[in-house]
């Protein structure tokens, strides 16, 4: 077989079988086939699409590329979550230690900001010390000793994920179904978990723009996880806006913390509750949405869950004063609010546009390896439906250099629309899917 061959026949529309699937996959992990090889046939992925069968196929090949988990000695049953990736989704970060308080082992792998969306890893390293690259034993005993353990994917597990989602990232080959299935349901399958909630985002500041092809991915993803006998929820979730106010690293995590104390941005909280019911009722803890709220709210406010969140990050090498102290979190030189050009009401707040300004802040990569800036980001003080009168701040500009600040002040102020009648909020869930 050559490489050369495949990404013909992709390119032409044809589909591939499972061999071909594997042979890309697993000569990209070995670096027998270079990594212009493969984008390439990303590309040509992204470009001819593939059906419900290769999907399958490459989320298995990814899969076979590292170890898989067998948790069944240490927990009877593991939870996972994930999202497709969004603007502020700081979800994570909260939902993690919420549902591990609740008594369920979660185990995960998480990913790092991708094009215009956050990630996990890339949040939780804000923290000095964290530690993202566990091993295999390392992730075992953590969530055997404390039931809560978030880890990249250099710990042996799918390794071709790791790859190809820092390939895609730099080559525009991220908003494709099949590439984006695969790459989430490989990591779930192979870290173990029985029982596992998607969220799946829709909208300017996710990979999928409309509500069908949300509903597809949903629906792609519950199949793939349910055919490898796994208990799979998905939330289609909005993300016309950024979720919550802070977006950035540093800022998010900060965020976070504030809503684990029982603060925190309100779409943001009622989110959070919304994707730890699901787990819940994946892991059979409660008999209804209701019930897991009500559990939930009182680990909240009891600081059970911030108490599992500090003995996680710490677990993980992440110095846990910095959490105590948020202040001490990286910060940015620059911190500049930015006012309404006149008054009405928001009408739309382009979650894209306000991923993207973040990034070129220094938030996210533009090339492969590229050293992000924990500290920089916005933290937006009017979303959609609020009323604002000229001259009060719309967000405040977290930079560390005064002439991406200037840009990034024009860029946002772009991101909003206006309207001279009231304007509804959009629902923060569209559905859910099981
Ligand atoms: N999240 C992932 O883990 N992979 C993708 O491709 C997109 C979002």
């Amino acid at each position: 077989m050559r490489a050369v061959d495949i990404i013909a026949r992709k390119r032409d529309g044809v589909m591939l079988s499972a061999e071909e699937i594997d042979f890309m996959v697993q000569g990209y992990v070995a670096d027998t086939i270079p990594d212009y090889q493969v984008a390439a046939w990303l590309m040509a992925i992204v470009l001819r699409g593939m059906d419900r069968q290769e999907t399958i196929d490459l989320t298995m090949a990814m899969v076979r590329s590292g170890a898989q988990l067998d948790l069944q000695d240490i927990a009877p049953f593991v939870a996972d979550k994930h999202s497709t990736g969004g603007v502020g989704d700081k979800t994570t970060l909260v939902v993690a230690p919420l549902v591990a308080a609740a008594g369920i082992k979660v185990g995960k792998m998480s990913g790092r900001g991708l094009g215009f969306t956050g990630g996990t890893l890339d949040k939780l390293e804000s923290v000095p010390g964290f530690r993202s690259d566990l091993s295999v034993d390392e992730f075992q005993s953590q969530l055997e000793k404390i039931g809560l353990v978030v880890t990249g994917q250099t710990a042996g597990l799918v390794p071709a994920d790791g790859k190809l989602y820092s390939l895609r990232d730099v080559t525009a080959t991220v908003n494709s179904l099949p590439l984006i299935a695969s790459s989430i349901m490989s990591k779930k399958i192979a870290a173990g978990a029985n029982g596992i909630v998607l969220d799946v985002k829709v909208g300017h500041g996710a990979f999928m723009q409309t509500e069908e092809d949300a509903l597809d991915l949903a629906t792609l993803m519950v199949q793939i996880g349910t055919k490898m006998g796994r208990k799979v929820r998905a939330a289609i979730s909005d993300m016309t806006q950024p979720l919550g106010d802070a977006v950035g690293n540093a800022l998010e995590l900060k965020e976070a913390i504030d809503t684990l104390h029982g603060g925190g941005p309100e779409d943001f909280r009622r989110h959070c509750l919304t994707i730890a019911s699901q787990l819940l009722l994946v892991a059979g803890a409660v008999q209804d949405t209701a019930e897991a709220h009500n559990d939930l709210q009182h680990l909240l406010d009891t600081r059970r869950a911030w108490h599992k969140c500090e003995e996680w990050i710490a677990a993980q090498g992440g110095d846990v004063e910095y959490l105590e102290d948020p202040e001490r979190l990286p910060q940015a030189r620059f911190v500049r609010d930015l006012p309404a050009p006149h008054s009405g009401y928001v009408a739309d707040l382009d979650a894209r546009e306000i991923g993207l300004t973040s990034m070129l802040l220094g938030g996210g990569r533009a090339k492969k390896g590229d050293v992000i800036d924990h500290a920089v980001g916005v933290v937006l003080q009017a979303k959609i439906g609020d009323k604002v009168e000229k001259g009060q701040p719309l967000m405040t500009v977290h930079a560390n250099d005064e002439g991406k600040l200037a840009g990034a002040q024009q860029r946002l102020l772009a991101a909003y629309q206006w309207s001279e009648s009231p304007v509804d909020a959009p629902p923060l869930v569209h559905r859910i899917v099981s």
